[in-house]
């Protein structure tokens, strides 16, 4: 498939397409400039515990928002790529419930500029779903990216680490205290010898209310992990970030 030749026969038969706005592109597993420029990208400064970008001028030393401060969460640092907003959220949602199976390469892409961060772990693990969730969606959107990151990577990947031992609702329109109650004690570690000592790096599309990551990172660290981080395609912004430089200059 990487052979020029090919490469420009298809691209001529089937010239790609953006995958959120359809314009017609030169390059495949891209989006087009203009969706690219509504990607909001998470930038220095954010906080080092959640990924929440800070309104503030970056300083010496590890910078946490208020609510970290206040209550610490139970991993040790999240990433995200981009904002959750109306761009993102047409890559992550046909991918998650239409089988747009196509868009993996370019989820894969955007995570990828976090490699860096990717590459301080042992072993990159994916967010579960439940069996019966499985069966209806057929496959596992966070564990298809974490897949793709450990070839791109060289890290160690293991889709099975962690299991749903039950089934939770979708937590769309839950509050944050609905969202915690959903997926507490969901999880289960399948094999603890194979997380024992390990750096975990746990995989998602999207953190809304931290609560799932909150209870994976938990388990993993209950059962020997040394320590969990968190990586997700977007990141859903609780407060605008002059309500959070407010709190910080109060
Ligand atoms: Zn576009
Ligand atoms: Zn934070």
């Amino acid at each position: 498939m990487s052979h020029p030749l090919l490469t420009f026969l298809l691209n001529t038969l089937f010239p790609p397409i953006c995958p959120i706005c359809q314009a017609l592109m030169s390059d495949a597993n891209g989006i087009c400039p203009a969706c690219f420029s509504k990607m909001r990208f998470i930038t220095a400064p954010f906080c080092d515990m959640c990924g929440q970008p800070l309104n503030m001028p970056e300083n010496e030393g590890t910078s946490y928002c208020p609510e970290c401060l206040k209550k610490p969460k139970s991993w040790q640092r999240a990433r995200a790529i981009v904002v959750y907003n109306d761009t993102s959220k047409q890559l992550i949602l046909p991918f998650k419930h239409a089988d747009k199976l196509q868009l993996i390469p370019i989820l894969t892409r955007f995570m990828l500029l976090q490699k860096e961060f990717i590459s301080e772990h042992d072993l990159i693990v994916p967010v579960p779903l439940h069996w019966r969730r499985m069966v209806k969606r057929r496959y596992n959107q966070s564990a298809l990216i974490a897949c793709q990151l450990s070839k791109q990577t060289g890290i160690a990947f293991d889709p099975c680490a962690l299991k749903r031992i039950r089934p939770t609702i979708p937590q769309g329109h839950l509050s944050p205290d609905e969202r915690h109650r959903n997926v507490r004690d969901a999880f289960r570690v399948s094999s603890a010898h194979k997380i024992i000592g390990k750096r975990i790096l746990l995989i998602d599309d999207v953190m809304t209310s931290g609560a799932t990551a909150t209870n994976c990172a938990k388990i993993l660290l209950k059962n020997g992990a040394t320590g969990v981080d968190v990586l997700t395609f977007a990141k859903a912004l609780k407060h605008n970030e002059d309500t959070i430089n407010e709190f910080f200059l109060s």
